[in-house]
């Protein structure tokens, strides 16, 4: 088993339930245990204007899926919520990234982790270290190094408002 940790975020839609069923799909994936909710985070959107404000949160995993097959599966997750590919960053419903998986490096054309923008994202940064606050990035770098050097502006602590369900 391996310990994931996922980035949910959705800003068109009923967002709170979105993520709340996304998270109930996560529960129910093949040989998988969804550990740990991060606290709900209101943020500003990254990308084109005019977008509604995001709500973002991180889940931490226990799988035996490999990282391929977690993507694949989140993928499915989203296209079940909704999410529809059209501008790069723009608004969506429900969007799920990998941000650890275990130690590992990856690099491939579908899928890079750590997710090579966490290290400048508040929304990810702040939820993570909720979770794991004395973790060590696989590249040997502590992740409160990372949040500290990042600032929360434009994020706002909704607490712990979201989980699995319906
Ligand atoms: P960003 O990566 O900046 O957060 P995004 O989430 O809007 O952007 P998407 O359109 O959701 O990007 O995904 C584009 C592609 O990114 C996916 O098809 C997937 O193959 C790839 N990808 C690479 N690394 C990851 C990762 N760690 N987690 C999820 N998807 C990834
Ligand atoms: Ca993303
Ligand atoms: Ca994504």
């Amino acid at each position: 088993m391996t310990t994931a940790f996922i980035a949910l975020g959705s800003n068109l839609g009923d967002s709170r339930a979105l993520l709340a069923s996304a998270l109930e799909s996560i529960k129910q994936l093949d040989d998988t245990r969804l550990e740990k909710i991060s606290p709900t985070y209101r943020s500003a959107p990254v990308g084109p204007g005019g977008q509604p404000d995001y709500l973002n949160l991180v889940a931490q995993l226990e799988t035996g899926l490999s990282a391929g097959a977690l993507l694949a599966a989140l993928q499915q997750i989203e296209t079940d919520h909704g999410r529809e590919r059209r501008e790069h960053w723009g608004a969506r419903t429900l969007d799920l990234d990998i941000l650890l998986y275990g130690n590992q490096q990856i690099e491939s054309a579908e899928l890079t982790v750590p997710h090579p923008h966490m290290a400048e994202r508040n929304f990810v940064l702040y939820p993570l270290t909720d979770l794991a606050p004395d973790l060590l990035l696989p590249c040997g770098t502590p992740l409160g190094s990372w949040r500290e050097a990042c600032s929360d502006a434009g994020l706002e602590a909704l607490g712990d408002i979201i989980e699995p369900g319906r």
